[in-house]
Order: C-alpha cells, then sequence, then structure tokens
C-alpha cells in the first residue's frame, strides 16, 4: 500500500477509535474523499515487483508495461555532453550481443524481454537486477501527430478525422511493430503522470 494512503488510513483509524468522535467532522470526511479518489489506481495498475514495470491489462487483450521515462530537451538531444540513452528500443532484441555479454546497451530492453533472457540463465541475476533499473525514455517530439510514412520520432495515429488512413499506413508501415510498442510505452507513461497528478491534486 501507498505510504501516503496508509498514513490517511492510519489517522483515520485512530480518528474513528476516539468515542466522542463526531463522524461527521470535515477532517475525516476529507481523508475518507482522498482514499476513495487514490484507490481506482490500484485497481487498475499493477506495479510487477520481479520486473521493475507497471502493466495495465485493457480488455483482455492489450498488456501495457512500463514506467515513467524522461522526455528529454530537443536541445539535449543535439548535446554531445549530455547523455540521452534509453530513447530508441534496441533492434537487437535479446540477440543484443552487448546484453549477452553482459555489457551496457544505449538502447531500450524492455524489462520483461530481459527476464526471459534471465530465466534462460542467459544473464546473470546482477545484470538483470542492473539493467531494469533503466527505463524507457523519450524524444520531445515523440507526442507531436504527424502521419508521415518514414521513420521518424513523430507520432503516426492520433486523429479520428484520419483514423482509417493512419492505420492503414501504420499496418504497412515495415516499423510498425516498433512504432506500436512505443506508443504503448507512451500510454502508460502518461497513465503513470496522471496518477502523480492525482498523489498532490487532494
Ligand atoms: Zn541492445
Amino acid at each position: 500500500m501507498e505510504k501516503n494512503i496508509e498514513k490517511k488510513l492510519k489517522e483515520i483509524i485512530s480518528l474513528l477509535s476516539d468515542n466522542n468522535i463526531d463522524l461527521n467532522k470535515p477532517v475525516i470526511n476529507d481523508l475518507i474523499h482522498q482514499l476513495i479518489k487514490k484507490n481506482p489506481y490500484y485497481n487498475s495498475v499493477h506495479y510487477n515487483n520481479e520486473t521493475n514495470e507497471y502493466e495495465i491489462i485493457l480488455d483482455s487483450n492489450i498488456t501495457l508495461k512500463g514506467n515513467l521515462g524522461i522526455i528529454f530537451k530537443e536541445s539535449q538531444i543535439n548535446d554531445r555532453n549530455i547523455t540521452t540513452d534509453q530513447i530508441s528500443y534496441c533492434n537487437q532484441n535479446n540477440n543484443c550481443k552487448n546484453v549477452l555479454k553482459e555489457k551496457y546497451c544505449k538502447f531500450y530492453h524492455p524489462h520483461s524481454e530481459l527476464l526471459k533472457l534471465k530465466n534462460n540463465n542467459l544473464i546473470s541475476e546482477e545484470y538483470f537486477n542492473t539493467m531494469i533499473q533503466y527505463q524507457k525514455n523519450y524524444h520531445p517530439k515523440s507526442w507531436l501527430y504527424k502521419p508521415e510514412y518514414k521513420k521518424n520520432s513523430l507520432r503516426k495515429i492520433g486523429s479520428k478525422n484520419n483514423l482509417k488512413t493512419d492505420i492503414f499506413m501504420l499496418l504497412n508501415n515495415p516499423d510498425r511493430k516498433i512504432i506500436i510498442e512505443e506508443f504503448k510505452s507512451q500510454i502508460i507513461h502518461d497513465i503513470l503522470l496522471l496518477k502523480e497528478i492525482y498523489k498532490y491534486d487532494t
């Protein structure tokens, strides 16, 4: 349980244990209201301790897995003195030589994919634990909608009036798997952002 909620729950319990407490006291209503607002999050987002990823299953056939990532500024992307790794998915996937040699890879490897390597004894537990500390990061333009066939970080799907064309273009794009993975990781990133807003908007 989130510490904040646990603390609020304890506050309510201690207030309720006082026999003279007025149940309509604003402080109790306020605390209960805060709890009700936060609880739905735990019904929809699961934190996987083994992979250090948040998971959401939509309609039993779409699984989103990921974390809150860094959206770099454009000036940082072009600055050689700043490390802006983990933006692109590693195109070598689980055949990546860096990973198999337990070296650092500057491209992102989904944690649940690395888990398969660990479970097959192809990477050590220690290396796995280091790698799952990295999260998927983003190019600042990846939220910018501009449907184009060519390879770039712009969002290729997003508007109702152009949906059929966008989907057709996407399904015929040789990079569709990566584009969809990027889109899914952005959705969970946005949901986790929303969760952060609600943590403080009490
Ligand atoms: Zn790699």
